[in-house]
């Protein structure tokens, strides 16, 4: 139906343009080009499947979307100037996306970065690859307190290599034209890499695609910054091969971006834009790499990990891995702090929140109505007053209950306690030590937090596999 929807929608602009026998297949071209284009840089699958109901509209919001960030008139149909840029070739990250749905702002932890050149394009000399990277660099560091090194072997905060077709992430590139390279935010592993796509002629002057040039607009991905609507702007994403490589400068726009995160180099005697995300301050203020830190409750949240602590939170994504830092009250002013427990359940897209003999319900940033429910009401016997963790299997649909040295089985299906509780937790997760201060269910283990300490729990081989730092999951 969507197929459908989209051939009716793309024909218009475009039937009348041709002849009748070569319309159909021209016009065949466009819409598979503009559902290409859509999909791999505006997030169209992901949302189609969300708002199926909304589809035609949707696709037209899409262009629409496309063309005012391309700096093309808004028409939300694929006129030929829209067809043109679908053409030209680009940067591979997404235009939204991910990044949208994580409103966090990855940047790098440090100000000294290292780099490394893991593989050779066969289209330039060694050195040219090389100095076209380091000025790349140099960008950059002229207009950030960062600094770079270059690393010979090793793992570099920047791994820096050439690939074709599929190469091991989820990105294949696409043979010569349209993406021409994809980089990463800032992170460990993976995270701060940048690919080229080595199907493309790269070149030192403009005659193929200039290496300096893409290396320096995935070196600004790899530094945090996202794409720019500002045409002017390196980190617009369309690759401009006018642009005067002589004398190559940086838009105002792409320095405010950078400078957002990191602040101007220290020669520099202009103020910072905005120093860094700000945390509350003042006595008590956990650090997360404290090694003596213990969490109150750990959830999930729609694909995200959240770690409580007394009046504050991190909240870790897969996308942005350095965790963010919040005060609880900034994003759901009614729950308390110093929490006791916390899960989630996927099927109702909620997550509950306990303290004390009460607890919350909450979806997204929204406390539900109807709470502070007491939790005599889930089924515990009256003698318990409060509970130390808690986590929902989401395959078994199962939550558990942890009470001292005992838990409780819920079934969510039949929204009620299971008979035959409550159990000892030594008979039944051997090797993990009472008193638990929270719980999450990750890659198939069960994660017990007591104290600093943290024990991975295989429910198949019933046994602790890993003992770790209770902070790990916060990269200290
Ligand atoms: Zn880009
Ligand atoms: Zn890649």
């Amino acid at each position: 139906k969507m197929r459908l929807v989209f051939l009716v929608l793309l024909c218009l602009p475009v039937c009348s343009a041709y002849p009748l026998s070569g319309a159909a297949k021209q016009e065949d071209s466009n819409r598979d080009l503009a559902q290409q284009y859509l999909e791999n840089y505006y997030n169209l699958k992901t949302d189609v499947k969300q708002f199926r109901r909304k589809e035609s509209n949707l696709i037209v919001k899409k262009i629409r979307r496309m063309q005012k960030f391309l700096g093309l008139a808004a028409t939300g149909k694929l006129d030929s100037d829209t067809l043109e840029v679908m053409r030209k070739p680009r940067c591979g990250v997404p235009d939204v996306g991910h990044f949208h749905t994580f409103p966090g702002i990855p940047k790098w932890r440090k100000t000294h970065l290292t780099y490394r050149i893991v593989n050779y394009t066969p289209d330039l000399p060694r050195d040219a690859v090389d100095s076209a990277v380091e000025k790349a660099v140099k960008v950059w560091e002229e207009v950030t307190p960062l600094t770079f090194s270059r690393l010979y072997e090793g793992e570099a905060d920047i791994m820096i290599s050439f690939a074709v077709k599929e190469h091991g992430d989820f990105y294949p590139f696409d043979g010569s034209g349209h993406s021409l390279a994809h980089a990463y935010p800032p992170g460990p592993g993976l995270y701060g890499d940048i690919h080229f796509d080595d199907d493309e002629k790269w070149t030192e002057d403009a005659s193929g695609t200039n290496l300096f040039l893409v290396a320096a607009h995935e070196l600004g991905h790899s530094l945090g910054l996202f794409h720019s609507a500002n045409t002017e702007a390196l980190m617009y994403p369309l690759y401009n091969s006018f642009t005067e490589l002589v004398r190559f400068r940086l838009s105002q726009d792409d320095v405010n971006g950078i400078q957002s995160l990191y602040g101007p180099p220290p020669a520099s005697t202009e103020e910072p834009l905005v120093p860094t995300i700000s945390v509350p301050s003042g006595s008590g203020t956990p650090a997360k790499c404290d090694p003596a830190l213990s969490f109150d409750a750990i959830s999930t949240l729609r694909g995200e990990y959240l770690f409580f602590k007394d009046r504050y939170f991190w909240r870790r994504s897969h996308w942005n891995s350095e965790p963010e830092f919040h005060l609880i009250s900034a994003f759901w002013p009614s729950l308390p702090s110093y929490l006791d427990a916390a899960y989630e359940v996927n099927s109702r897209d909620t997550v509950f929140i306990f303290k004390g003999n009460e607890f919350w319900a909450i979806r997204g940033n929204e406390v539900k109505a109807g709470y502070p429910r007491g939790i005599h009401t889930l089924g515990f016997p009256p003698n318990i007053r409060k509970i130390d963790a808690a986590v929902s299997d989401k395959e078994k649909k199962k939550t558990y209950f942890f009470v001292e040295d005992k838990y409780w089985r819920f079934d969510e299906n039949s929204q009620s306690m299971e008979q035959g509780f409550p159990r000892l937790i030594a008979d039944d997760f051997p090797g993990v030590e009472p008193k638990v201060d929270a719980v999450l269910q990750a890659f198939g283990f069960f994660y017990f937090f007591s104290g600093s300490s943290q024990f991975e729990f295989d429910p198949n081989a019933r046994m602790v596999t890993h003992i770790l730092k209770s902070n790990s999951w916060l990269h200290c």
